[in-house]
């Protein structure tokens, strides 16, 4: 996952910028970059870490131009190193482009090494610098007509933020599997991967830019370009489970009001379990927590108290220091949850180990009876299109059966959301579903 946003025709670019990028923040911590033009000048800054961390006042006012585009990233494709953090700018035949990506090109590797024979140097170890080569290779009249002949080369998924002077393009997938929506402040547009980036950086939601489409702003005005039919509108599910925050909305659905009824639907599914109290894994728990209190009539608390400041740093691949890192985030409050029969509701279970912490902490701290509620169905099958979930044999629910995995992360019982109601809670639509592929393993196209 990553964040993109980008901006036109203002005269606060990059602060603005700098606001949209610290409003995507929960889409990716570990780099962030902002590129300005600057009366045809590409100035790019980027740094490893949180946005507040990269950027401070006197970066920000280096950084001139009335355009900008910006990124953060969480890796997936590429390794955690500053060289693959974006946007990317290049100096081609094409001139200085810089671009900004979210998803994961599946055939990134094949075209990067056909280039790479003919001679291609690339900068970055990333997926998203393809685009670039292949359109300096088969260039059209404009950076648009370019990229209308290119990006069709390109297979997965992606959300795609270009500039070069005086122009900022914004390209979406022929699937749509990451969003990017357009939004209006008084003169200028934004492109951002969420509606809160928008409506933070004060702007107002437009629409979301059609899978196969692209919109080019130039000039102070906006044009769209069909560069690819829609293959089948399949958003990513898991940005609505997980990955988008709350405020926003996602293919017409509020994603809080999306979560609060499969909250609800959890609780119909689980209408005979009898407990004292419902609760959330903050903070992504919490909203499903209470549409299922409201459905259910078993009281809301709050079991956990979340420290707010543990920060990444602590953040380590040693197992001790993980383990440390869960109760540091989250300590239960023994008053609450006392012999108590507790409800607690997670977004998913991936590897298992999250659930499996909170739970011991839980009972370690006195809880009587944990019944783990996972607000999605049972992750069986890897992402291709940028999530960050690990190969089949590190997923839990492809390795062991629902018992199995009950026991192994302590509870009492276990229960998963059925497919059927996420992608209803969702809003579905006969023309705009969801990819569905890590709960189904199949995929709209072989990756
Ligand atoms: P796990 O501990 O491996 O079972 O992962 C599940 C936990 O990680 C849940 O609490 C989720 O909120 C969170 N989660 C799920 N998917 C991701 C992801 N792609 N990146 C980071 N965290 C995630």
């Amino acid at each position: 996952m990553c964040g993109i946003f980008g901006i036109t025709d203002n005269k606060d670019a990059a602060r603005l910028a700098y606001v949209g990028l610290f409003t995507l923040q929960h889409r990716g911590q570990e780099s962030a970059g902002i590129v300005t033009d600057d009366h045809g000048a590409l100035l790019p800054y980027t740094g490893m870490g949180l946005v507040n961390e990269v950027f401070d006042n006197g970066v920000l006012g280096e950084l001139e131009g009335r355009n900008a585009v910006g990124h953060i990233r969480y890796s997936t494709t590429g390794s955690s190193h500053i060289k693959n953090a974006q946007p990317l700018v290049l100096n081609s035949c094409l001139g200085n482009v810089a671009v900004a990506h979210n998803g994961n090109i599946t055939n990134a590797d094949a075209i990067k090494a056909k280039l790479q024979k003919d001679g291609a140097i690339f900068q970055s170890s990333s997926d998203s610098e393809v685009i670039l080569h292949l359109a300096a290779r088969h260039k059209g009249r404009s950076l648009e007509d370019t990229l209308a002949r290119n990006l069709p080369k390109l297979s997965g998924a992606y959300a795609f933020l270009f500039m070069t002077p005086g122009k900022v393009i914004g390209a979406r997938d022929p699937y749509g599997y990451r969003p990017l929506v357009l939004g209006r402040l008084g003169r200028s547009y934004i492109l951002a991967s969420e509606t809160c980036a928008i409506e933070v950086a004060g702007g107002s939601v437009v629409r979301e830019i059609e899978p196969g489409e692209m919109a080019v702003i130039a000039g102070g005005k906006i044009k769209f370009k069909r560069f690819a039919p829609v293959k089948r509108f399949t958003r990513c599910i898991f940005e609505q489970v997980y990955f988008a925050r709350p405020d926003s909305v996602a293919v017409g659905r509020s994603v809080q009001t999306a979560r609060y009824e499969i909250g609800a639907r959890l609780a119909g599914e689980l209408k005979d379990v009898k407990a004292d109290l419902v609760s959330g894994v903050p903070d992504s728990g919490t909203v499903y927590a209470l549409g299922y209190a409201k459905e259910s009539g078993i009281p809301y608390q709050n079991v956990f108290m979340r420290n707010h400041y543990t920060g990444r740093s602590f953040i380590q691949p040693d197992q001790k220091l993980r383990e440390f890192t869960a109760h540091l985030k989250l300590a239960p409050i023994r008053d609450v949850i006392k012999g108590k029969t507790i409800i607690l509701i997670d977004d998913s279970l991936v590897r298992g180990t999250t659930s499996r912490q909170i739970v011991k902490n839980l009972k370690r701290a006195g809880a009587g009876k944990i019944v783990m509620a996972i607000a999605s169905p049972a992750i069986v099958s890897p992402c291709y299109f940028g999530i960050d979930t690990p190969t089949k044999g590190e997923l839990i629910a492809n390795q062991l059966s629902l018992e199995r995995i009950r026991r192994f992360i302590g509870a009492d019982a276990l229960h998963y959301l059925s497919l059927e109601s996420l992608v209803e809670a969702c809003g579905d639509r006969r023309d705009r579903n969801f990819c569905v592929s890590c709960f189904t393993g199949k995929y709209m196209e072989k990756p």
